[in-house]
């Protein structure tokens, strides 16, 4: 048993990360009928904007499981949904990827130092190098966070776009690569004030095509409207009874 699952067996009791059922046969995050739900939401991945691609909805469980990337310390969910969607599977997300140049460059959204001392890793480079291993790119810490936000989460989408405009900056190699495609890599995908930011800070200049890449794609909403997108995710679910 590897250390980050006996830690989530500390954390979590054997309990599925998705329903909060013990199972013993977690995989090893998730009961069997919460994988083939993830699963079959990956083979929907979003692409909000034409050059965004966000590998699931947001849903309650993929909500948790991003939650517990975040917050939970199990950096290891980066990469077990990141082999659950269509990128790892075959599916749309391979598709809307042949369509770049290669090689692919994926830059993480830098995390603000006091962030990442209290949670001891950057939930963007996990999901970054995700992205990399699943298809033969690279992982590029060329961006670095400026000032000290607030969370984007409870902001109005004006609130957001300010928030994190100028937030960051490039730290580029003498030399850039000559081709391929840079992918700006981050857990959620709402309005997209953060990555748009990041792509500026590369520079107007900048000689490579910048798209983005995330776990999952929320609507643009406040947390209220998220709150009512989830009883309504309920409710469906009962109709189906
Ligand atoms: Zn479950």
């Amino acid at each position: 048993m590897d250390f980050t699952r006996r830690i989530a067996n500390f954390l979590f009791g054997m309990e599925c990360l998705g329903c909060g059922s013990s199972s013993e046969r977690l995989d090893p995050w998730l009961c069997p009928a919460c994988r083939d739900s993830l699963v079959n939401g990956g083979k929907e991945p979003k692409f909000p904007g034409g050059d965004v691609l966000s590998l699931y909805p947001m849903v309650p469980l993929t909500r948790r499981l991003v939650h517990a990337l975040k917050y939970g310390s199990i950096p290891g969910v980066a990469s077990y949904m990141v082999r659950q969607s269509s990128l790892s599977r075959g599916g749309d997300a391979v598709e809307f990827l042949s369509q770049f140049a290669r090689p692919f460059f994926f830059v993480p959204v830098p995390l603000h130092g006091a962030r990442y001392r209290e949670r001891g890793y950057n939930q963007a480079e996990k999901i970054a190098a995700a992205f990399a291993g699943a298809t033969g790119g690279r992982v590029c810490r060329w961006l670095w966070r400026k000032n000290f936000h607030v969370s984007q989460t409870k902001l109005s989408k004006s609130q957001r776009a300010w928030n994190v405009a100028g937030a960051f900056g490039a730290k580029l190699p003498a030399e850039l690569p000559p081709r391929g495609t840079v992918f700006i890599v981050d857990d959620v995908f709402t309005t997209g004030a953060t990555t748009s930011a990041c792509a500026s800070a590369l520079g107007h200049d900048f000689p490579l095509p910048v798209k983005v890449c995330t776990l999952i794609y929320d609507e643009p909403a406040t947390a209220a409207m998220d709150f009512v997108a989830d009883c309504r995710m309920e409710w469906d679910g009962n109709y189906g009874d």
